[in-house]
Order: structure tokens, then C-alpha cells, then sequence
């Protein structure tokens, strides 16, 4: 770093510039931003100038600068475009003790103006120490754009009312009232009837936070759905909208992850990674410590919570803590899945129940009631299938079913690489294995697709 970033106290303080023409008007609009005393020397100013110091804005010297006329100035300008008369009066006001900028002269500069945005009080400064302007307007307009107008006047109410928040409990409880107030409650009031709404909101919006502060912790298992954001509830969304706290597994897509308050801390306790993945005792205890600490956790599951979760688990552990809990359900991937192919779980003179089922169990490929399964007309959807085809389907023929079941997989159900999978009990490992099935997928046994859907799901397998 060849340039180290400060901020400049100016309040009262003088800064002086030479010059009257481009170079100094643009360095002038910024000055004037400050609250410092601005003194131009300008044997020919521009009309801009003549405007400011009539409006008293600055102080207009209409004649080259000389010795002593940076005296007591903090910084000066040498901005008349001009290499000898830049030398020259940055040659007086440092003889003055001011600091010196040369316009478009980085090398014999003391100090460099940084791109600035301008939320004031909050000002962001953009420096590239003269390597990349470009790069630094491209970072301005990126954060000119990020940033809501309101962020000052929201800043300057804010730091009025400092002290109040400090009633909060330091921490969270006084991270959250801030992150409300900037980011949600303040802007929103400010939409709504300007400062003055910002100033009435805030003491209800403190009450509230006081409210919540003393709120003891809680968990809700919150089913996400299958994937697609719009299959989640309402209910979901507001648990989301509200939590300290998301624990997710890999399930769960990163646009439904996109939704959780912003600032929620987000753990993703799927993660494989390159280590081993959590444990469950892991998982069950990170969601009891946080809750612990009055966090509102939502642990979000694929699909509905209830449903091949390990819930019972992670409410043992909860419960065991003390902690308060409820569940949120969520569409099941076989919901999900049977919607795609266009049938039902159960029809009337068809299936009266329907099975829900796993490949495979913490001890091995599962085991089922296989003879009933075998009876025609059964129909059952099958969780983690994937690897255990092979020994579903020799259990099966074992047990007498026929061959010919119709079979279908739907990989990534509701996503938008959803594919679907028309096949037989008599070739699915090998259709399974030929597919290459990569993402999360369901197995109906006993279901086709839909006859008006089969076409469909040959031309996605083609696409595929
Ligand atoms: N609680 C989840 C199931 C967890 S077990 C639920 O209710 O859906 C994980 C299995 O669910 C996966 O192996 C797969 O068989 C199935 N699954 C989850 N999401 C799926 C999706 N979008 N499409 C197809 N199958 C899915």
C-alpha cells in the first residue's frame, strides 16, 4: 500500500486550490461537500466559481497565488492544468506546510482524492493509487447502486439515538436492532413519510427488539420442499424471514437459502466437503448451542422434515435442552415427483395405500415387507433408491412381482434439471445406471408417467 486511507478532520479548517478551469470545478463540487473553509485563486475563474463565492460558498482570489496564501491550510489543490504553474504553487503551499495535490500528477503528489460515495455521514472512499480509474468508477457506480439514498439521514438519525439502543443488551440483540433499523424498519419508514416517519418508528421498533431480546430461544424444523421456491408454505417463508439462525442440509438449493433473512447466519450442516460430513450429534448440538443463546433457529430439511429426517433425533436433543420447538411441514419429494409424471398416489380400485420407503437404512440396504409389496396394484415411493435398485428389485422378483411393473424415476423434482425415467422392474438397475442419475431421485414402484406425459419424458432424455 503506497497510499494509506484516513479521513480527514476539515470542519472549520482551510483548503485552498489554484486555478479556475475543468480540473477545478470538478475538484471544487466535491470541496464543497465538506465543511471546510474553501479559498480559490483564479486570475480568470470560471462562471461556477464567481456563482460560489457570491453565494459566500468559498472565497474568491482573482489573481495568481503567492507566498503565504496557503498559511493554516490543511490541504491544497494545484489545479490550473498548467506543469509550471502547478509546480509552482504547490512549491508555495508546501513552503505554507499545507499537504499538495497536483491534478493528474500522482508521482509529485502528497495526497490522492479517492472516488467517493456519498452517503454522508457514511462515506465510502475508492482508491486504486493511479493504477485503474476505471476499476474505481466501476466499484463507485457498483456501490452507488447498492447503497439506499436514505443510508445518511438514516446514519444521522441513527447516531442520535445511540444512547437509547444502548438499553439492548449488548450483542445480537443490538446487532439485530441495527440491522433492522438500516436495512428494513428505517428505509421502510423513510418510503413511507420521510425523516419524520424514521423518527416516529423508532421507538416502537426499539420496544419491539426489547420484546424479542428477552424472547428465549426456539427451533422450528422447517420442511423446504423439494426445491423449487414456490413449493415452499407461507409458513416457511415467515420462519425464514425471522430466523437467527438456518441450518440447512444439502438438500436444501441455494435459492431457497437466498430467502432467509439477511442477516441470519446460515450453516450448512451437509456440507461433505473434504472432510468427513457432521455427525448427528454434531448437527444436535449445534442447533441446541444456538438456541441456548435465545437464537430462533430454523432447522431446514429437504422436503418435509417428517419424512426420511432424522427428526425424532434432533427433538430429543432439543428437548432435552428445555428448548421449545414445532415443526413446519413441506412438500415430500414423492409429492413432488408425482405431480411431474402426472399421476396419483393412490386411485381407487388401483392402490388404497401407498408405501413410503428407503433404499437403504443407517444398517444396510433396508428390508421390507417384500411379498406384500409383490401383489399387483401396489404402489410405493422409494427415498434414496439410487444404489439399492439392484436389491430392490431382486427382493421383488423374488417375492413374485412381475417384471413388468412399470417403474419411474424423477430426478430433481421440481427443479429446473428435473428429468423423468419410464422403466420396468426388469430394467431398472441397468435404465438407472445408463441414465446416470446424478441429483436427488425418487423411485415409484408401480407408477408410470402419465400416457399424455410419456412423450415429454422421452424428449427430456433425448434433451438430456
Ligand atoms: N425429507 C425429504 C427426504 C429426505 S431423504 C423429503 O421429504 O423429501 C433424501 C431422499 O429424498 C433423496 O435420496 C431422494 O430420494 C429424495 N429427494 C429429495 N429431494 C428430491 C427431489 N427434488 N427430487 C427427487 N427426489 C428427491
Amino acid at each position: 500500500m503506497k497510499h494509506f486511507p484516513v479521513f480527514l478532520a476539515v470542519e472549520g479548517r482551510r483548503i485552498v486550490l489554484s486555478g479556475g478551469g475543468d480540473a477545478a470545478l470538478a475538484k471544487l463540487r466535491l470541496l464543497l461537500k465538506t465543511e471546510a473553509h474553501l479559498t480559490v485563486f483564479a486570475p480568470s475563474p470560471a462562471p461556477e466559481i464567481t456563482g460560489w463565492a457570491a453565494e459566500g460558498r468559498l472565497t474568491l482570489h482573482r489573481r495568481a497565488m503567492e507566498p503565504g496564501d496557503a498559511l493554516c491550510a490543511v490541504l491544497f489543490y494545484a489545479a490550473d492544468e498548467d506543469e509550471a504553474e502547478d509546480a509552482r504553487t504547490s512549491a508555495i503551499a508546501r513552503a505554507d506546510g499545507a499537504l499538495t495535490n497536483i491534478v493528474d500528477n500522482l508521482a509529485d503528489s502528497q495526497f490522492i482524492t479517492p472516488a467517493i460515495v456519498d452517503r454522508d455521514p457514511v462515506t465510502v472512499a475508492i482508491g486504486t493509487e493511479g493504477a485503474a480509474p476505471v476499476l474505481a468508477r466501476a466499484i463507485k457506480a457498483d456501490l452507488e447502486a447498492r447503497l439506499p439514498a436514505t443510508l445518511g439521514p438514516l446514519a444521522r438519525i441513527g447516531k442520535a439515538f445511540r444512547r437509547m439502543a444502548e438499553t439492548l443488551p449488548m450483542g445480537r440483540a443490538r446487532r439485530d436492532f441495527w440491522a433492522d433499523y438500516y436495512f428494513t424498519a428505517g428505509p421502510r419508514a423513510m418510503d413511507r413519510g420521510g425523516e419524520d416517519a424514521v423518527q416516529t418508528m423508532l421507538d416502537g421498533l426499539l420496544r419491539r427488539h426489547h420484546s424479542a431480546a428477552e424472547r428465549p430461544g426456539h427451533v422450528a424444523f422447517v420442511g423446504a420442499g423439494p426445491g423449487d421456491p414456490e413449493l415452499l408454505t407461507l409458513k416457511a417463508r415467515k420462519a425464514l424471514d425471522t430466523a437467527d439462525v438456518v441450518i440447512h442440509d444439502r438438500l436444501v438449493t441455494p435459492e431457497i437459502l437466498e430467502l432467509a433473512r439477511r442477516e441470519a447466519t446460515l450453516i450448512d450442516a451437509g456440507k461433505e466437503g473434504f472432510g468427513p460430513s457432521m455427525t448427528q450429534d454434531d448437527i444436535n448440538r449445534l442447533i441446541t448451542e444456538h438456541a441456548a443463546q435465545g437464537a430462533q433457529v430454523v432447522r431446514l430439511k429437504g422436503g418435509d422434515p417428517t419424512v426420511f429426517g432424522r427428526l425424532d433425533e434432533e427433538i430429543d436433543a432439543v428437548d432435552a435442552a428445555g428448548i421449545g420447538w414445532h415443526i413446519v411441514p413441506g412438500v415430500t419429494a414423492a409429492s413432488a415427483s408425482v405431480a411431474a409424471i402426472g399421476q396419483s398416489l393412490t386411485q381407487r380400485r388401483r392402490n388404497a395405500s401407498v408405501r413410503f420407503l428407503t433404499g437403504h437404512d443407517m444398517a444396510g440396504f433396508a428390508d421390507h415387507d417384500w411379498s406384500a409389496l409383490a401383489r399387483p396394484g401396489e404402489v410405493a415411493a422409494i427415498y434414496m433408491g439410487k444404489k439399492s435398485a439392484r436389491f430392490i428389485q431382486g427382493r421383488l422378483i423374488m417375492h413374485g412381482a412381475d417384471r413388468n411393473t412399470p417403474v419411474t424415476v424423477v430426478e430433481n423434482a421440481s427443479r429446473p434439471d428435473q428429468r423423468i425415467l419410464g422403466t420396468t422392474l426388469d430394467r431398472l438397475p441397468q435404465d438407472l445406471n445408463e441414465a446416470a442419475v446424478t441429483g436427488p431421485a425418487l423411485t415409484f414402484y408401480g407408477l408410470a408417467p402419465r400416457a399424455t406425459q410419456v412423450e415429454l419424458s422421452a424428449l427430456e432424455q433425448e434433451l438430456a
